[in-house]
């Protein structure tokens, strides 16, 4: 059977790019659509503006210290639309670069949705179809509001990148990634926020010690953090909304940010008439080599819902054209990947956190939490944390968590040992780097506690 394309991706973010190039590369005939612009949620509305807004938000507790360092110059201040200017001029030109690669690898793109009309053949919004021997799908996913009266007030974080001024005040609902990282760059942009997260401690699933250090950080950095509340209604109050939190009280603010998680983009798209097996979320469920229960059709990315970042669904887009088109069955490696959750301070982590390393074997504990020299000299209390978990049997360090500016760069370097499966005798083994925060990683001597 002849078909119009080897292969048809749906969605042109980086999972979907990255396999459309690469199996393009191979010589193999890729088509590609896309219904919104190239480059998907990462470039668009996530990592690439979430980070230059943290880059932005930086500045004013830069300009504090310098003047502590002995520098003079004039008031400072932030200009919304200056900065909004230039970041969407700079998304354009991200966007436009997708858009070459695709054209230069030979990729024929449809600017329109699709969805799947059989598992050879997919169907666009203007109704025409096109066939394909293979089908991948790599729509990502999308921020959902939490379903309770008076939501549709608030806004998400695809929302924050396009607003006309700063506001004066802001509640973040959420304790995760998202809303513990705009809560930073908020703050630091002038805006006096508060975040109400429904749990004990923001950032579930991390390393207890880190995370107890990087919400207290913030809240020494301004922000109002309320834990175990969140929010039960919401009114419109003027310009503002009203807010009627679990914990009894009524407050207004001009904004409301819900970051309560997001969901993959599986609706309309004709998965589950096709008998595609999708998750409770509506993701859809892959094998290791990205394979749905249809065998022609593939899912990469977040739309799967395995490990939502961008890198990981580049790595699954290229595992799937070695598997498919370079006959080389390759499963996607998802143990010990390294990240970094742009709060401030930002949090670096590889591996096993302490209280799910000593759910599994014994371990030692070795941590270090300390006040950095550049920030204590210009008279801040901020403090770091450089920790170890390590495996009393194998002396493998099972964990690595590090709180402090610069901890992604970190990490990623600490990565590479902790995925080799470095021992703590190797970490100490290593000479350290004099005068630096990450020194500490391998200077520690003796364990904190065992467990
Ligand atoms: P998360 O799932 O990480 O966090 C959602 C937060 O909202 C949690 O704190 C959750 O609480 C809370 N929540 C969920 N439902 C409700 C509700 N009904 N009422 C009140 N609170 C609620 O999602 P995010 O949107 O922050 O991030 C999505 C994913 O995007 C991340 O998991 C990550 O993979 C990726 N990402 C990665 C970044 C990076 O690499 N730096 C940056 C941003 C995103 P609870 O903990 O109790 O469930």
């Amino acid at each position: 059977m002849s078909f119009d394309y080897d292969l048809f991706v749906i969605g042109g973010g980086s999972g979907g790019v990255r396999a459309a190039r690469v199996a393009a590369q191979e010589g193999v005939k890729v088509a590609l659509a896309e219904e919104d612009r190239y480059g998907g949620t990462c470039v668009i509305r996530g990592c690439v503006p979430k980070k230059l807004m943290v880059f932005a938000s930086e500045y004013a507790r830069l300009g504090e210290d310098a003047r502590a360092y002995g520098w003079t110059f004039g008031e400072i201040a932030f200009d919304w639309p200056h900065f909004r200017g230039k970041l969407h001029a700079e998304l354009d030109r991200l966007e436009g670069i997708y858009r070459n690669i695709l054209a230069s690898n030979g990729v024929q793109t449809y600017d329109q949705r699709a969805r799947l009309a059989d598992p050879h053949t997919v169907e666009l919004a203007d109704g025409t179809r096109k066939t394909a021997r293979h089908i991948l799908i790599a729509t990502g996913g999308r921020p959902v509001l939490p379903g309770l009266p008076g939501d549709e007030l608030g806004i998400t974080s695809d929302d924050v990148f396009h607003l006309d001024k700063l506001p004066g005040s802001i509640l973040i609902v959420g304790g995760g990634y998202i809303a513990s990282e705009f809560a930073g760059i908020l703050n630091g942009l002038g805006v006096a926020v508060t975040q109400y997260y429904r749990g004990a401690q923001i950032l579930r699933g991390f390393d207890d010690e880190a995370r107890g250090l990087v919400c207290e950080e913030m809240c020494q950095n301004g922000i109002d953090v309320h834990l175990g509340t969140t929010v039960m209604e919401m009114h419109k109050d003027g310009d503002g909304v009203r807010v009627k939190a679990t914990n009894g009280t009524e407050r207004r603010f001009d904004k409301v940010l819900f970051a309560t998680g997001r969901v993959p983009n599986t609706d309309g798209l004709g998965l589950a008439e096709l008998g595609i097996d999708l998750g409770r979320k509506g993701e859809v469920i892959v094998d290791a080599y990205s394979q749905t229960s249809v065998p022609s059709v593939h899912a990469v990315g977040d739309v799967t819902d395995r490990v939502n970042l961008t890198p990981v669904a580049i790595r699954e887009g290229m595992a799937f054209v070695e598997t498919v088109f370079r006959g080389n069955p390759t499963p996607v490696d998802h143990a010990l990947i390294p990240t970094a959750i742009f709060t401030q301070p930002e949090m670096g982590t590889v591996g096993l956190s302490e209280e799910e390393a000593r759910e599994i074997e014994p371990v030692e504990v070795y941590c270090n939490s300390f006040r950095p020299m550049q920030t204590s000299f210009a008279g801040r209390d901020d403090r770091v944390l450089m920790k170890l978990v390590v495996s009393r049997a194998t002396r493998k360090v099972l964990g690595c968590h590090i709180v402090a500016p610069g901890a992604g760069e970190m990490i990623q370097l600490a990565g590479i040992a902790v995925k080799m499966g470095a021992t703590k005798e190797d970490f100490d083994r290593t000479v350290a780097v004099h005068p630096t925060m990450s020194e500490e990683l391998v200077t520690m001597k003796s364990p904190v506690r065992t467990a």
